[in-house]
């Protein structure tokens, strides 16, 4: 017996939990994308977070439900409005990498109040997006936690 009290035993597999381990697979549009097609994709790979990628496939935005609702609201033809104009850009992406733990990304979502955010791998030129960590993935985390055995 340990003598540790359930707490700590609980907050020490959260703190043993990486990004690497639940990150899920990123949905990616060019910058060139139209509004309507990004809503189609959107709704065809059950996405709410959208990474947008310039032509040499680095990070440079980022969209979400209300982005593509706001840049509806009004507009004739979604066809005509390409995504890099509504989108959120760089520098102002929060991002995450997949050695950081799963702890700090819940943290980021909660104090930056979005939805989900890319996993990039840094290069010499710009960001590459290698996965996607979600509120969803937090939650298959949390109960991750009690299907593991106790030890
Ligand atoms: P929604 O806008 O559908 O409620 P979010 O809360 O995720 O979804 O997004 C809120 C705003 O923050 C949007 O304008 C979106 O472009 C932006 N955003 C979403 N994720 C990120 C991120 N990882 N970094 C920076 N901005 C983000």
């Amino acid at each position: 017996y340990t003598g540790k009290t359930g707490f700590e035993l609980i907050t020490e597999k959260i703190k043993k939990y990486k990004v690497h381990e639940f990150q899920q697979i990123p949905i990616i549009v060019k910058e060139s994308t139209s509004v309507y097609d990004a809503i189609s994709t959107m709704f065809l790979e059950d996405v709410g977070t959208l990474f947008v990628v310039n032509e040499n496939t680095y990070l440079t935005g980022i969209l979400s439900r209300k982005d593509l609702l706001r840049a509806s609201i009004g507009q004739k033809d979604l066809n005509a409005i390409a995504v890099h104009i509504i989108m959120t850009r760089m520098p102002n992406i929060t991002v995450c990498r997949k050695d950081d733990l799963l702890l700090d990304v819940a943290n980021k979502l909660i104090n930056k109040q979005i939805d989900g955010l890319p996993v990039v791998k840094d290069t010499e030129n710009g960001l590459l997006v290698i996965g996607r960590v979600t509120k969803t993935t937090i939650t298959r985390a949390f109960v991750e936690l009690t299907n593991e055995k106790a030890i």
